[in-house]
């Protein structure tokens, strides 16, 4: 049973890790106040806050099994709101390094919900939690805190054309995203900035929705292909609710995907397997591409600072944000929620060092896959370790032996879903299992 650790809890931002955060909290705290700047809706529908909400957005199965997990029965209620919920192997097409990785059944289940769908059953959750209340329309312009700035007091906010005021808070936790201003407030505050690690991709996105002909993904719910060296193309084509399918096109380091729609079909056609093109050829469009740009890998290192105030801390992408072609960032959300739980479950003091340090380990996973992944392209700046050269060399063979051991193409997407860690691949069992299938085909040939 977690222990109470306060009155009053804020959490700044109503997105995906704001609202998990609330979840969590309401189980140490009285009373939980979400504030958000966006009026938000009361159903499935975009909002501003959320431009990457008409991007394909996958909850992988770790995310699944923890939102289902902090709000019991939630993945069947997504079903019944027209969600896919699929196998993340027996029925999602992998076309990775430029081979085609073996399907079977695993029993670990990827959402396929759109993003406004999957954001606004996770609200209503929420909203149904006794002492979690939400502000919404109110803009978050900094911290309150005692005058020598060791301890974050509360929150100073602005509704929409009103005066500011100041909510007080026990704890203050920030989930308002990649624009997290909490380096220039710890920066006021007297405790400097945190160091930040960048991966610079310079990713492109465009996306489609898509009313599609019967069968044309054959019995596959998601087809997925990645950019390579030398490759910069990957698109993911994902069944949504209501019949729909859509449709995102990426291109890295500058290659970005055209919204001219037929610029973009020629994208799709240029893709290295035909799958996604042939797909989607004789498909309805049910609307025009949209574009989005996503520069950079960013990691925030709070665990690494050397001071830091009582009473405020921060989870979601307002501590590391994701290429997100990986679609790792909601689950990386809910791992980050799971930490922050059992940290709170601890009958210790709530100090900044150990919360930030078990967010560094949900967060490492997740970051090793993305930006080490993104270090295998040379143009794209950043320290390589030996451990990211030998990965990025060794990953494609993995790719290859999934393409002929279907025990290979289940380790992989245990990995990819965040279930197992990246380490289980470079177990010795798994390595030879690698050079065996290698060998195995040579000598065959
Ligand atoms: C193009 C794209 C595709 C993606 N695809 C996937 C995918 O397939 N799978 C996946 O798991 N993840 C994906 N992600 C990542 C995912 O969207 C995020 O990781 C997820 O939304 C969690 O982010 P967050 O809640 O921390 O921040 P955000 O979603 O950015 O939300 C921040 C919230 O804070 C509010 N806010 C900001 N500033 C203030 C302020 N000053 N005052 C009050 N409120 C404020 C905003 O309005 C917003 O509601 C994708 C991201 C992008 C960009």
């Amino acid at each position: 049973m977690p222990h109470r650790r306060g009155d009053h809890a804020v959490v700044l931002g109503a997105s995906m890790a704001g609202l998990l955060a609330a979840r969590v909290l309401s189980e140490s705290f009285e009373r939980v106040t979400v504030v958000e700047r966006d009026v938000l809706p009361t159903g499935a529908e975009h909002r501003r806050g959320v431009p990457q909400s008409r991007h394909v957005h996958v909850l992988l199965a770790r995310g699944a099994s923890i939102l289902d997990d902090l709000f019991p029965g939630f993945l069947a209620e997504a079903v019944a709101a027209g969600a896919p919920l699929t196998d993340a192997l027996g029925r999602v097409r992998l076309l990775l390094s430029g081979h085609r990785l073996l399907q079977t059944d695993v029993g670990l289940h990827s959402l396929l919900c759109g993003r406004p769908l999957l954001e606004s059953l996770v609200r209503n959750r929420v909203r149904a939690l006794t002492g979690v209340g939400l502000v919404e329309g109110c803009d978050v312009v900094g911290l309150a805190a005692t005058a020598n700035g060791r301890r974050v007091t509360g929150v100073r906010i602005r509704a929409d054309g009103g005066a500011e005021e100041t909510v007080e808070a026990d704890l203050v936790v920030d989930a308002t995203g990649r624009g997290t201003r909490a380096p220039l407030w710890l920066e006021q505050l007297g405790h400097g900035r945190p160091t930040v690690d960048k991966v610079r991709v310079g990713l492109g996105y465009a996306t489609r929705t898509y009313r599609l002909p019967d069968g044309a993904m054959g019995k596959d719910q998601l087809i997925l292909t990645n950019a390579t060296p030398g490759n910069q193309r990957a698109a993911v084509l994902s069944e949504q609710e209501n019949g729909l399918a859509r449709l995102t096109l990426a291109g890295m380091l500058g290659d970005r995907p055209p919204t001219d729609p037929r610029a973009f079909d020629a994208f799709t056609a240029s893709l290295h397997f035909p799958d996604i093109f042939e797909a989607v050829r004789d498909a309805e469009p049910v609307d025009d591409p949209v574009p989005f740009q996503y520069p950079a890998n960013v990691r925030h290192r709070f665990e690494r600072m050397r001071s830091f105030p009582d009473g405020f801390l921060l989870l979601g992408d307002a501590v590391s944000a994701f290429n997100p072609v990986y679609g790792q960032g909601m689950t990386s959300a809910a791992m980050q929620a799971e930490a922050m739980r059992s940290v709170l479950a601890d009958g210790r003091a709530l100090t900044w060092r150990p919360y930030f340090r078990a967010l560094a380990r949900a967060v490492d996973p997740p970051w090793q896959i993305s930006a080490g992944g993104d270090l295998a392209f040379p143009e794209v700046d950043g320290h390589r370790t030996p451990a990211v050269r030998m990965i990025n060399a060794y990953l494609p063979r993995v790719h290859e032996a999934a393409a002929h051991d279907v025990r290979m193409a289940v380790a992989f997407i245990r990995v990819g879903s965040l279930v197992d860690r990246p380490e289980a691949l470079v177990r010795p069992a798994i390595v030879l299992r690698v050079l065996a299938s290698r060998r195995g085909r040579r000598t065959a040939a």
